[in-house]
């Protein structure tokens, strides 16, 4: 069988940032908690866990003062950083920098007087967070949306599929006299996407490596099963030998938060499995 493997698939540089941060700081406190999953893994959040990093979901579930916390790549709205600091934790950021330059563009947004439209998902952990930079004078993009405001400032999730966000674009721009866009959309997604669409040209299957919580790997499956029989799996052992029965070749991906290892672990399963 021959096997097309995603020359970009895996963990983004955020994502990557963020682990390493945590571990930096694990090393010499423990545990070192992170407020929800630092990555969208299960299997890899297990791993973490290992290695004194903890998954909590809200600041009341950390007992202890004094303690560290970790601030996902996601970002989180700024009035949790400040319960934060106000209950003594010591904080260590690692909103993803591209993340970052979304909330400075919110903000500047707002300076200048703009009301500001973020297009994403309204229960992300990133659109909440752009909201709370944003503060009263903003909303979330939907095709239902009232625009009273003749001055708009746009700035997409940074994991927003480009087509939805061109859509929102072009809806807007016949609703209002004046719109200000930042293209924030991060190009680790894009190119994932575009490299998917590559490779199920020439596939006769696809497997989607990725945690089943991962946005950006459900986004790459859809995008694949649009095309060809395409499977989400976390790991090897959910593959079933039957879904290739009648395929000669395979394309593998994988989402934004899926470390390598276990994409390595598909494909050397794969390999076993099909050795011609
Ligand atoms: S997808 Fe892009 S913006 Fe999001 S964490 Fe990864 S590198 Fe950062």
């Amino acid at each position: 069988m021959k096997i097309y493997r995603a020359r970009y698939g895996g963990v983004c540089f955020g994502v990557k940032r963020a682990i390493e941060l945590a571990l930096e700081a694990a090393k010499n406190t423990k545990p070192v908690y992170s407020l929800g999953p630092l990555i969208h893994n299960r299997i890899a959040v297990d791993k973490l866990r290992k290695r004194g990093i903890i998954t909590v979901n809200k600041i009341t579930d950390i007992r202890n003062k004094g303690r560290k916390v970790i601030i996902r790549s996601h970002g989180v709205h700024p009035r949790i950083l400040a319960r934060l600091r106000r209950r003594g934790f010591e904080i260590i950021d690692a909103t993803c920098p591209r993340v970052r330059r979304a909330q400075r563009y919110v903000q500047k947004l707002i300076k200048e007087g703009y009301h500001v439209v973020i297009v994403g998902e309204k229960d992300h952990p990133e659109v909440k967070g752009l909201m709370g930079y944003a503060g009263k004078n903003a909303e979330i993009y939907s095709e239902q949306m009232k625009i009273k405001k003749r001055k708009i400032g746009v700035v997409p999730q940074t994991t927003l599929d480009l087509g939805h966000f061109n859509s929102a674009i072009a809806h807007l721009m016949e609703r209002v006299i004046e719109m200000k866009i930042y293209n924030t959309i991060c190009m680790a997604t894009v190119l994932r996407i575009n490299e998917a669409v590559r490779i199920v040209g020439k596939a006769d299957a696809m497997l989607i490596v990725g945690g089943k919580n991962s946005a950006n790997t459900a986004r790459l499956y859809q995008v694949c099963k649009e095309h060809k029989p395409s499977y989400h799996i976390e790991s090897a052992e959910e593959i079933a030998l039957d879904w290739f029965k009648d395929a000669k070749s395979v394309g593998v991906t994988a989402g934004a938060s899926t470390p390598r290892a276990q994409v390595d672990a598909v494909i050397k399963f794969l390999k076993k499995k099909f050795p011609h």
